[in-house]
């Protein structure tokens, strides 16, 4: 079971990272959520593997390097979430259970904005600073960005607020700037956001605040915080706020019950969708101060409020076809046409249908009106079907047999999923999706191949494996179409310049299966060369850290094949790298220039040796003790005395893993 919990803590946080501070969540929020709550209730059920530093206990966000960080003058929280009716009622019982049974509550309703959290200080009526949630305690110092919002007041209206205090919102990007701003990217050629909360969290992090100004942001405001507040209670807190010129949305709601309360989610989470921006849920706030005062906090979340979420959206619309994609290493992935729709701010024409086991699950027809969702955004899932619009004569959807490129029969081996094609050296879409990955940023980076130019040399038969890129000639491209003199010089430049990319790019790029750029990485700093990779046996390859049996396996059966090893030849005469070049330590940035680094405690998101790597590659020093020469100390969990040496001496930045990648990475 602790393995368990240490795999959850483990995912949730590198979630996390990428939700808070790279803005690109790569699960849903669904799945967020889930994982959380199954992370929640088994520290419930064992008390004994409690972390005060695991996400349950930690509010999500982190500080970034690019900004100055501020600690707040009160602590920013999250909020406790609750799913259903029931979770609300267990609610208002814990609370009635502190303040007495016969405790008259009143709550104020509000909706869950989804956007970025902000904390607004004013000093004296005009606006000091504006900074961002972080990690709760301190947070980035985004002022000048926030000064771009015209929402935001810049000195207050009347004359009766505190000299000092913060107020609290959520920085959003209503739909129709969303909408507006993807269109302009699209009409560039650019990819559009993805959704809007993280477009808002990202364009407050902008360096440039001209950028920010051209981003169609506004600011809801719902919480204040300060000593001589003129209210007592949260809803004339929100009065007032709109008194001195801030914007307060008209539909906060004074209830008196908790069943007053329940009628104002129902009513929300239909009315919701006719509002300029996007909301996810309820909060539910004890009104009275007092009665917020006794009932206190949590380490992450008030005990006097609570959100409600609202079920995922969904909308319905009609499949029109399947199609079959052909990935590089064979395998098949089912995706749905769809009539387009509008859904959560975006239009969807297409949902991923994952495999055969996906489109039985859910027992799909052909012209199937179907229900699509999209938890967190990512890619819009089919989770069922609407069967009253089934026509009585239509016909299930049948999955494919034959490859749809080339035609041979599909085959799905034990414990797999997918169907592969297997006609790996004959079908297009696997040959031409071998050489795209071979050329694509994290692999080779040739500059001036693109997917399209890869596909128009195959169809020439110019290039039929990678190593058909180095005997290329400049001749041969120019008579292709569109070919400029320049472009094919790029090209072969290009090309050319790949022969210096350090073996693990080599390695990444040949596409052995279940290889990625981390376990190329690995590989390539454990065997040095590929002569000794190829000597290795299932044993070493598996003893090798991160190596498991399912790369062990694939890596072997990979230079078993003839094929494989004659294209790697070729790539040896053209002159790629095939060992790491141990004189040069490999330097990506100069940013930890002149500062030293120390890592203490048990490292939850890299290795201690990964991220000694990391500090030296990035132009930094590895120091072993702490002293007055270190600058920073990353920090994991349970971290000891190194900790508290750091703190005692006072000069030492403390980091938690988080912010260090975010050091690297911003
Ligand atoms: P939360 O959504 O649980 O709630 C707290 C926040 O709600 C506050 O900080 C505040 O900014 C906001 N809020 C909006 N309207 C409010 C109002 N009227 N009153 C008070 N607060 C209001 O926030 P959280 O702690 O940032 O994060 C959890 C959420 O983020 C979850 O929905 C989770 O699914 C999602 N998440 C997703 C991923 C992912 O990878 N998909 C990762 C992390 C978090």
């Amino acid at each position: 079971m602790k393995e368990r919990i240490l795999q959850l803590r483990k995912l949730l946080r590198e979630y996390n990272h990428n939700y808070y501070i790279l803005d690109k969540p790569t699960v849903s929020d669904y799945e967020f959520d889930t994982l959380l709550k199954e992370l929640q209730d088994l520290e419930t059920q064992y008390p004994e593997y409690f972390d005060k530093n695991s996400p349950t206990q930690r509010v999500g966000g982190n500080v970034t390097s690019n900004f100055e960080t501020v600690k707040h003058d009160y602590s920013m929280y999250s909020l406790a979430n609750s799913y259903s009716k029931d979770d609300l009622l267990d609610w208002e019982a814990r609370i009635k259970k502190v303040l007495a049974e016969d405790a008259n509550v009143q709550f104020t309703c509000e909706l869950k904005y989804d956007g970025a959290s902000i904390s607004l200080t004013y000093q004296d009526g005009a606006l000091l600073r504006a900074v961002t949630r972080g990690d709760g305690v301190q947070g980035d110092n985004v002022t000048h960005n926030i000064k771009t919002i015209k929402s935001i007041p810049l000195q207050l209206k009347g004359d009766n607020y505190p000299a000092r205090f913060d107020i609290r919102g959520e920085i959003v990007m209503p739909f129709a700037g969303f909408n507006k701003l993807n269109s302009a990217r699209i009409a560039q050629g650019e990819e559009p956001y993805s959704n809007p909360r993280n477009t808002a969290s990202g364009s407050l992090k902008l360096k440039d605040s001209s950028e920010t100004a051209k981003r169609p942001l506004d600011a809801l405001m719902y919480f204040v915080v300060g000593k001589d507040l003129p209210f007592n209670t949260q809803f004339e807190a929100l009065e007032q706020a709109k008194k001195w010129g801030f914007k307060v949305p008209q539909t906060a709601k004074l209830c008196n019950s908790i069943a007053e309360v329940l009628a104002y989610v129902n009513y929300w989470d239909n009315a919701r969708f006719d509002l300029p921006y996007e909301t996810d849920g309820v909060v539910i706030k004890v009104n009275s101060f007092d009665q917020q005062e006794e009932l206190g906090y949590t380490a992450k979340s008030p005990r006097w409020a609570i959100a409600y979420k609202f079920k995922a959206e969904q909308v319905s619309t009609k499949l029109i076809a399947i199609d079959y994609q052909v990935g590089r290493t064979g395998a098949i992935t089912p995706v749905a046409n769809l009539e387009a729709v509008q859904l959560a701010g975006t239009v969807v024409r297409r949902a991923s249908l994952h495999n055969r086991d996906q489109i039985e699950k859910l027992d799909l027809y052909q012209n199937d009106t179907v229900y699509v969702e999209k938890g967190g955004e990512i890619i819009p899932k089919i989770v069922g079907i609407d069967f009253s619009k089934r026509a009585a004569s239509a016909l299930p959807v049948a999955y494919i047999e034959q490859c749809p490129s080339c035609g041979t029969t599909l085959e799905r081996k034990e414990n797999d999923a997918k169907h592969f094609c297997p006609n790996e050296w004959g079908c297009t879409p696997q040959l031409t999706g071998k050489i795209q990955h071979f050329i694509s940023r994290k692999a080779l980076n040739i500059d001036g191949l693109g997917a399209e130019t890869v596909n128009l040399l195959f169809e020439e038969k110019l290039i039929l494996t990678i190593a058909d890129l180095y005997t290329l000639t400049k001749e041969q491209l120019l008579p292709l179409e569109r070919m400029a003199e320049k472009s094919a010089d790029n090209i072969i430049n290009g090309i050319a310049a790949s022969k210096q990319a350090p073996f693990e790019k080599v390695l990444f790029g040949i596409g052995i299966r279940f290889v990625g750029a981390t376990v190329a990485k690995v590989l390539a700093r454990h065997f040095k060369n590929i002569d000794q990779l190829m000597l290795a046996d299932f044993e070493t390859l598996t003893a090798v850290n991160e190596i498991g049996d399912k790369i062990a396996a694939s890596v072997i059966a990979h230079f078993k094949d003839e094929r494989y090893l004659a294209i790697i030849e070729r790539l040896r005469q053209a002159g790629l790298q095939f060992a790491i070049d141990e004189t040069a330590q490999e330097t990506l940035s100069d940013k930890l220039a002149g500062k030293t680094f120390l890592f203490t405690g048990k490292l939850s998101l890299f290795t201690r040796g990964d991220a000694q790597q990391m500090v030296e590659e990035n132009g930094g020093k590895n120091s072993s003790s702490v002293s007055k020469n270190l600058n920073y100390l990353v920090v994991g969990e349970k971290a000891g005395s190194k900790l508290k040496k750091a703190e005692a001496l006072g000069t030492v930045t403390i980091l938690s893993e988080e912010a260090f990648l975010a050091l690297i990475n911003g």
